[in-house]
């Protein structure tokens, strides 16, 4: 008997998609006086989505920088872990193998993250600190500037021209040696170039989409998505900077970025980072969207892919497109394995 797309869909998430970016913490660190929201709200998007990993990222807002950010930055970690502690069906992972034994116990991982190192100020000896609370990919900067270095802009050019400070290039040095993984996500330009020639190991850019379709700087160019297949790394493809417009913020879009980064540099080189965050433009008072509006960008959510609960949505787009079981299974899951495998 022949296999519906359903049944085709089930079977290829069977072994659950790994999403490396999601602004989990600082949700529960926000409602942190709604105790039990990752098991009530979160778990059952992840479980109609069939997410096995997720990348929870320290982020901390501006409003906190820069006294609060390392109290709201272990407030976030300790948040998580008070959620984990509710309920069964999550482990926080730390190694390959804790995620392998998770998923054979069909738990969701959760892989914690940092996106932006405003939390350790300038001190390099906090990385050791952050390391041991488990975080295991970090992002320098998101798009402000901060003691490391730049982040790139929402705009086709302008982002600071200098790369890293010396703090910056320090940490970059150390996350390779504590086994960090070293994320290119938001990076200005010039800082990922240096990025580049100071690391050996393959590179990541967690969430991210291809600058061919959407021109600006916080995106990656077709240079940068080789040297990350050059290196090894997978280039995670961002669900909210598809397109400069609504218009073009399509589902079938999403899979036209993965298609071109796999033209670039294969099959292996292409991972998901949703970046899922509707929800939190949802939750903000109207002059505060309108005031990141300006600052950084308005973010076109696609509207059958803005929250985890929609991944089938995607499976269904890549099977429509013609994409096979073997490159669906390395773009939902096992290129992200890869590189837990080759360096968690
Ligand atoms: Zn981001």
């Amino acid at each position: 008997m022949s296999e519906t797309t359903d049944e085709r869909i089930r079977r290829l998430h069977a072994p659950g998609i790994i999403d490396l970016h999601f602004d989990l913490l600082m949700d529960l660190y926000e409602k942190r006086n709604s105790p039990g929201l990752l098991a009530a709200h979160y778990l059952p998007e992840f479980e109609a989505g069939d997410i096995g990993v997720i990348g929870a990222a320290i982020y901390i807002e501006d409003r906190y920088l820069p006294e609060m950010a390392l109290r709201v930055a272990l407030d976030q970690v300790a948040r998580l872990h008070a959620e984990v502690e509710r309920t069964e069906r999550f482990a926080i992972c730390r190694t390959n193998e804790e995620i392998l034994r998770t998923r054979a116990a069909k738990k969701i991982a959760v892989l914690i993250t940092m996106e932006g190192v405003e939390p350790l100020g300038g001190d390099l000896d906090l990385l050791r600190v952050f390391c041991e609370l488990g975080v295991r990919a970090i992002c320098l900067t998101h798009a402000r500037r901060n003691a490391a270095g730049s982040g790139g802009i929402f705009a086709a050019s302008g982002s600071p021209r200098d790369g890293l400070t010396a703090f910056g290039r320090d940490l970059v040095r150390e996350c390779e040696r504590l086994g960090i993984l070293v994320d290119l996500a938001h990076i200005n330009p010039k800082g990922f170039e240096e990025i580049v020639d100071l690391t050996t190991k393959p590179l990541i850019v967690s969430h991210t989409n291809a600058r061919k379709f959407y021109d600006i700087e916080r995106n990656i160019s077709n240079e940068q998505i080789k040297i990350i297949g050059q290196r090894g790394g997978v280039v995670g493809v961002n669900a909210i900077l598809v397109g400069a417009n609504k218009e073009k913020s399509t589902l079938d879009h999403y899979v036209d970025h993965i298609e071109h980064v796999r033209d670039l540099i294969g099959i292996d080189g292409v991972g998901i980072g949703f970046d899922f965050c509707e929800y939190l433009f949802q939750q903000l008072p109207r002059n505060v969207v309108k005031e990141l509006a300006a600052k950084l960008t308005t973010p076109h959510f696609i509207p059958d892919l803005t929250n985890h609960s929609h991944a089938r949505n995607l499976t269904r787009k890549l099977i429509e497109r013609g994409f096979s079981d073997e490159e669906i299974e390395k773009i939902l899951y096992a290129n992200w394995m890869r590189i837990f495998e080759e360096l968690l």
